[in-house]
């Protein structure tokens, strides 16, 4: 009975105390005890894409650590419109307007694999869409990023969002694909994230010898080919069945 007198008397005292609470916490910087709801959604964010990357990129076969790392630094919620968001770390494309999509998250990881970038590498991507597999690429180790889309607003909002998501480094520039960037050749690899009927010449012209290129190709059924440029021309490799939107223009 005294014990349990005892108890209520400690339990008593405990509450007391932490209602002085105030008193003893740091009243100035009360930030630093409770999280803002933007450092909580960045936290929510990049749990998912941890998920993302453990269950949908390397649990099919992506293994390459630098290209797993940046899947796991690019905030994909950052290259789609408010209404996506909350689906970015799911596997599937997503709208960007003007009927085009953001590719799905392991298709450019596979990509971005095949493409076998090494450090001081130029990289020529025709199709830029959202900007996200830029982004993916610009955090690879010391590798220079050049970037065409065709849909001039498209091309507009993808400049905007990479500079205020920090890739400021990126080179994009709104434009037919079809032709390259011959300005900044010879590029080490190059790719397109829009299907082509056959390898645009200009593209295999810009590439240095040993150098890479990956592209959807064909006009009904795609092909994911990956082609490395010999003196005497391409030689080709394929790696299955693809489904992206079709190259515009010429
Ligand atoms: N890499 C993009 C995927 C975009 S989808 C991303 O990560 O979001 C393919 C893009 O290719 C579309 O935005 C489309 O407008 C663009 N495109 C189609 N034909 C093109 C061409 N001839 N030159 C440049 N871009 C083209």
């Amino acid at each position: 009975m005294i014990r349990a007198h005892w108890k209520l008397f400690a339990l008593a005292l405990i509450v007391l105390i932490t209602g002085c609470a105030p008193a003893h916490t740091p009243t100035s910087s009360p930030a630093a005890v409770t999280e803002s709801p933007v450092t909580a959604t960045v936290a929510v964010y990049a749990e998912r894409r941890e998920t993302m990357v453990k269950r949908t990129i390397e649990a099919r076969g992506v293994s390459d650590p630098e290209v797993l790392s940046a899947m796991r630094a690019v905030p994909r919620h950052r290259f789609v419109s408010q209404e996506y968001e909350d689906q970015a770390y799911e596997d599937h494309p997503l709208p960007i307007g003007y009927g085009q999509t953001i590719s799905q998250p392991y298709i450019v990881a596979w990509m971005t694999e095949l493409l076998e970038l090494e450090p001081g590498d130029r990289v020529l991507e025709i199709g830029t869409g959202s900007g996200y597999q830029a982004a993916v690429l610009a955090e690879l180790e010391d590798i220079e990023v050049y970037t065409i889309e065709i849909v001039p607003e498209l091309a507009e909002q993808a400049k905007a969002r990479l500079e205020a998501v920090g890739y400021t480094d990126i080179q994009a520039k709104q434009g037919d694909g079809y032709h390259g960037w011959p300005e900044h050749a010879p590029y080490d690899a190059a790719y397109l994230t829009c299907a082509a009927p056959e390898i645009p010449e200009a593209i295999v012209e810009q590439l240095r010898v040993g150098g890479r290129l990956i592209a959807p190709i064909g006009t009904g059924r795609q092909t994911l080919v990956r082609a490395e440029k010999a003196e005497n021309g391409l030689d080709r490799e394929r790696h299955g069945a693809v489904r992206f939107v079709r190259m515009q223009g010429d």
